[in-house]
């Protein structure tokens, strides 16, 4: 849970207000003087711990004896297995020498937190204030409207101990997990051991049609049709992919994707470029996020097609 503390500024910002256009006024004011620091840390801290969850979720869901034990069925006799292991890996010291990276723990989160944290607050503001500006032109009565924006600030994760986090650094956090998790199954090894993946959805009564549909999707790992259907492919998403063995992947029933389930065209978070639209957004706080940020031109979310980015190419 990742409470911003910039809820205090706010539930001052209300409690000062004696009619809806202060309160509107003030409201922007405490946006206006919002450190996202605190919050990018406790967002970083979360990603970190998201990515870490997934590493120890693929330990129990794959343990290394039984890992070992696919790869001698496949004929990967362990001997060898280590010599090119070995040979993998002293190769990987060499590449590191010359080349980036791939995968750190830590990096993307702290490259991430800025970003989400801004946006998060950026949409807490913008819900405050659309909320007051309704109130205002429905006349409702003030003592109302500022129970209700408590509540929305409870809602949205405002608080030192939240009841929930903002629906942003949540789907940030599922999303980290989740694409930690593809990652690592990625890697040589998990390929060679399971080198078929699997679409696995949460099936209950919030499950979305496309979920439903692509659940049990069986295809090889490496199969170019997987692009815009890894999970999680729409906000709330639960679905994963899990990594099976040969012999089962070969038995599988759905074996290629529904098209019209490549993920939400309008699903931002997957996209690193994302970005919130500047039309989205009542234009003084915009012009606040901006001039924080240093954006010189709006950036806008690229609508649509970020699927299609090349998965890298093994
Ligand atoms: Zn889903």
């Amino acid at each position: 849970m990742v409470g911003d503390l910039a809820g205090f500024d706010y539930i001052l910002a209300i409690e000062r207000a004696h009619d809806h256009a202060q309160l509107r006024a003030s409201l922007v004011n405490a946006y206006r003087h919002i450190h996202p620091m605190l919050l990018v840390g406790r967002i970083t801290e979360a990603l970190i711990l998201a990515e870490l969850a997934a590493m120890y979720s693929l330990t129990i869901d794959y343990p290394a004896r039984q890992s070992v034990r696919h790869l001698n069925a496949r004929g990967w006799r362990v001997p060898s297995l280590f010599r090119q292991a070995a040979a993998w890996l002293s190769d990987k010291i060499a590449k590191a020498v010359t080349v980036p990276v791939e995968y750190e723990f830590g990096r993307r989160p702290e490259e991430r937190a800025p970003r989400v944290a801004k946006a998060a607050q950026l949409d807490t503001a913008a819900k405050l204030v659309r909320k007051v500006e309704a109130d205002a032109a429905a006349a409702v009565p003030l003592d109302e409207t500022k129970a209700e924006l408590r509540q929305l600030l409870r809602e949205l994760g405002c608080e030192p101990k939240p009841i929930a986090s903002h629906p942003i650094i949540t789907e940030e956090v599922q999303s980290r997990f989740a694409r930690t998790r593809e990652t690592i199954l990625d890697l040589d090894f998990y390929r060679a051991a399971y080198p078929y993946w699997r679409y696995t959805a949460t099936l209950d009564e919030r499950t979305t049609l496309g979920c439903r549909a692509l659940h049990g999707l069986t295809m090889p790992a490496g199969d170019p049709k997987w692009v815009g259907f890894i999970p999680p492919r729409h906000w709330r998403c639960r679905a994963h992919v899990e990594a099976v063995v040969h012999s089962e992947g070969v038995r599988a029933k759905k074996t290629s994707p529904a098209g019209e389930y490549a993920g939400d065209g309008t699903f931002g978070t997957l996209n690193d470029e994302w970005e919130p639209k500047p039309g989205s957004y009542p234009e003084d706080l915009w012009a606040i996020y901006k001039e924080a940020k240093g954006i010189q031109s709006p950036h806008i979310e690229m609508d649509g097609a970020w699927w299609r980015k090349e998965r890298p190419a093994k």
